[in-house]
């Protein structure tokens, strides 16, 4: 790991070197003797499998692409920052394109590093792309395989069409009344996060032990938000695997984040984070995952479409015109999938203002101002 670091920042320097003396990029010709010079002067390196190097020069290539485009965009008049790509201060992974490794049951072989026991969370299906071998803060190695899946199972009609309304009350409150919790941080993990933070702030800076306190900090933060995403996982997996149509709201979580009474909460509920799960495995599943605009969804009246003003502590949505009355998220929620189905009748007719979804793909709405641009 150390060593694909320093590979990266050398490879960086040399770039850089290269941009300043030439003003331009540099071709894979000149990465590749960069690569084999600096191999010979650092002989460690021929222990590193040659495509895990590869991996590793891929980045840099692509860190100086996106370096460019940005320089192009600066011309074009549009106002960025443009800075070098970064030096690494770590690089703690690793990653194996298509052959250098072979995942038994329970260990996976690494080419030049051997074998490794390693506990297998999901079950891999498909084709194995990648192998990403990382290093956490508390110091644990994870393995990530990047799949292909083959034949993704089709859109089917069969199911439902849902409209999902991500709350903080209730995490989850569905167009057809199920609503679905996240679990929840407990004061009592709370508590022992912050005395664990307090522990390093105690400790003299570069001291031994402020580094065991450090470790004992991180180790316990990533046990927290590991349960969190285990169980966002589940929850986006039965989601995609119940309903034929999801559309849910592309919350503009940056913003929200901002108002700060809010942000413990937001961020806590990992909207974004949920969201971009059920994008993902809604193609495998045969589902199709839509974000909407989210303006006025609570706001709106889903009988009449009456807009009236609905402070945060009225939880129940009481139309005065159509008088009538709904559970505040549960009218957002089917807001929310009729904005994504809007203007046609039949189950699967997309609005004027929704272009047709790709399998699992998200899907904008045209004018979103107050989306989450990714
Ligand atoms: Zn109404």
């Amino acid at each position: 790991m150390q060593l694909s670091k320093e590979l990266y920042n050398h490879l960086l320097e040399k770039a850089q070197q290269h941009f300043k003396d030439t003003g331009k990029t540099f071709t894979k010709y000149e990465m590749n003797k960069w690569i084999t010079r600096f191999k010979r002067e650092h002989l460690e390196y021929n222990e590193i499998y040659s495509q895990a190097l590869q991996n590793v020069s891929d980045r840099v290539s692509k860190a100086y692409k996106n370096f460019f485009r940005r320089v192009k965009g600066k011309h074009n008049g549009k106002k960025q920052k443009v800075g070098f790509p970064r030096f690494r201060k770590f690089t703690s992974s690793l990653t194996y394109p298509q052959s250098g490794f072979k995942i038994e049951r329970k260990r996976v072989e690494l080419s030049k590093i051997g074998r490794i026991n390693f506990v297998n969370h999901r079950e891999t299906e498909g084709m194995v792309k990648t192998l990403t071998v990382k290093k956490t803060k508390s110091q644990e190695w994870y393995v990530t395989i990047a799949v292909e899946k083959e034949n993704p199972t089709r859109f089917s009609n069969e199911k439902e069409m849902v409209g999902i309304d991500l709350g903080i009350n209730n995490y989850a409150t569905l167009s057809d009344r199920t609503v679905k919790q996240n679990i929840k941080i407990t004061g009592k993990q709370r508590n022992r996060m912050r005395r664990l933070q307090q522990g390093i702030s105690r400790k003299t800076k570069g001291s031994r032990n402020r580094k065991k306190a450090i470790y004992r900090f991180s180790k316990y933060a990533e046990h927290i938000s590991r349960l969190r995403e285990d169980s966002l996982h589940k929850l986006s997996h039965n989601l995609v695997n119940s309903y034929s149509f999801i559309a849910y709201e592309e919350l503009d979580v940056a913003g929200m984040v901002r108002n700060h009474r809010l942000a413990k909460a937001i961020s806590e509920s990992s909207w974004g984070n949920f969201t971009q799960l059920l994008q993902y495995k809604a193609e495998s599943a045969g589902c199709v995952a839509v974000g909407v605009n989210p303006q006025n969804t609570s706001k709106t009246c889903s009988g009449c479409g009456n807009l009236q003003e609905m402070p945060l502590s009225e939880r129940i949505f009481n139309c005065e015109k159509c008088g009538m009355s709904k559970d505040r998220d549960l009218n957002a929620s089917i807001n929310i999938l009729k904005r994504a189905t809007e203007g046609h009748s039949g189950s699967h007719a997309f609005g004027d203002n929704v272009r047709p979804p790709h399998m699992g793909a998200v899907v904008k709405e045209r004018g979103t101002t107050s989306g989450v641009s990714r």
